[in-house]
């Protein structure tokens, strides 16, 4: 399992009771519904320990009995199954031209999906934060007005994020130095819940660890679509941070140099030129396919021009289809990097990555084939299924790590 606060797995290693149960959860969360009979057979513990566990679990509203029972030789057992009733996770995500805010429950139900649209890199951090509070405010009134409890709120941001929650730089929001989770804290009035932030990939690749179609897949990577494209990394099963929190900005990989060859390598918002970002993220896509569609003011609303791609694309118009093979060639390029340095199964684009995908991934895959050294075969380039909210879903699963390492709740 992925556990995203770090802090938490080494204060509690010495912690039996702690260890067993997240052990007792996790099993309930992949075999429910099953017995106490079954978690200790295949827990490896012993049955007075689950009993005792589950009691406990039970009475603080993470496990619940469904009365259901087993259908096979011996005494009926009363089923167990996640309580999704009490306990909610918040996930915030700050994306290209909008806000977007997913509750969720420990059983893995999403609860609400609230997108708001707010252009963050105009606002700047302190309109931003400001809307992200009030975004959240909205959510806990509507969470707890239904009788359950806020455990946690994680934000995804796109770019860098250090082990403090602030932003020391996010070229895609034109942030440097932003102490977010505490700016965050200090507009909620210390809400009483824990704020965490993450970048909006690391939040991605969880929820897709946790809820996608290639869920539990121990070497998959998803790349976020939007002013920037972040990597989110999971090798042997873990969440790749490096040793500050600051890997997978993939986005800011050279893709074009400028040079000799080829002049005029479009400029990044980072300050170099020909990086994955300043091809292939939204505004940029937009402003390779859409020459016509450059406003005066910044676009605050790519949706509209995204579908304006998708139905030229699909009514065969020439320019827009050589310029996605042409972007998903880079796209190809950079996934190569990333296949040669990690050798992951599954690769997933998210966003309008996504919703272009049909015309991006051939390209993309012919390019990764003729690039990558590891025999491209293994690997699987595919379009998320998780739809545009996945950060904030991968932020609200966060919100509930605590608790599935063996935390009990305080509320
Ligand atoms: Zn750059």
């Amino acid at each position: 399992m992925i556990s995203i606060d770090r802090s938490v797995q080494t204060a509690d290693l010495g912690d039996v009771r702690v260890a067993n149960r997240a052990v007792v959860l996790g099993h309930v969360r992949r075999h429910a519904p099953c017995s106490r009979a079954d978690v200790a057979a295949r827990t490896g513990l012993n049955k007075a320990t689950v009993s005792s566990l589950v009691s406990e679990l039970i009475e603080h509203g993470l496990l619940r009995e469904t009365g259901l029972t087993e259908n096979r030789v011996g005494r009926p057992a009363t089923m167990l199954v996640l309580d999704g009733a009490r306990h909610v996770g918040l996930g915030l995500q700050i994306g290209a031209d909008e806000l977007v805010v997913v509750a969720a429950d420990l059983s893995g139900e999403r609860l609400l999906t609230w997108r708001r649209a707010f252009a963050a890199a105009p606002a700047g951090p302190e309109e931003t934060v400001r809307a992200l509070a009030a975004l959240t405010r909205r959510a806990v009134t509507r969470v707890t007005g239904a009788g359950r409890s806020v455990l946690g709120l994680t934000v995804g941001v796109p770019g860098l994020v250090d082990a403090d929650g602030a932003v020391p730089l996010a070229p895609a929001l034109g942030w440097r130095g932003v102490p977010l989770a505490a700016e965050l804290r200090r507009a909620l009035r210390d809400p009483g819940f824990p704020i965490g932030v993450d970048t909006d990939a690391n939040l991605a690749v969880s929820a897709e660890l946790r809820h996608g179609p290639y869920a539990g897949t121990a070497d998959l990577i998803h790349l976020t679509g939007g002013l920037t494209v972040g990597a989110g990394l999971v090798s042997g099963g873990r969440l790749l941070r490096g040793g500050r929190g600051f890997a997978g900005e993939i986005g800011h990989l050279p893709v074009l140099t400028d040079g000799p060859r080829t002049p005029g390598a479009p400029a990044c918002r980072c300050g170099r030129r020909g990086c994955l970002a300043s091809l292939a993220g939204v505004d940029a896509v937009v402003r390779r396919l859409l020459p016509d569609a450059a406003p005066d003011a910044p676009v605050t609303d790519y949706l509209p021009e995204i579908d304006r791609i998708q139905a030229l694309a699909r009514a065969g118009d020439e320019p827009v289809r050589t310029g996605l093979t042409e972007i998903g060639r880079h796209l190809g390029c950079a996934v190569s990097v990333l296949v040669d340095l990690l050798d992951p199964e599954v690769v997933l684009v998210g966003g309008h990555l996504a919703t272009l995908a049909p015309w991006l991934l051939p390209a993309a895959r012919t390019e990764l084939a003729a690039r990558a050294l590891a025999p491209p075969a293994g690997v699987r380039l595919e379009a998320s299924t998780l739809g545009s909210a996945v950060s904030a879903l991968g932020g609200a699963t966060a919100a509930l790590a605590t608790v599935e390492a063996g935390q009990l709740p305080a509320v």
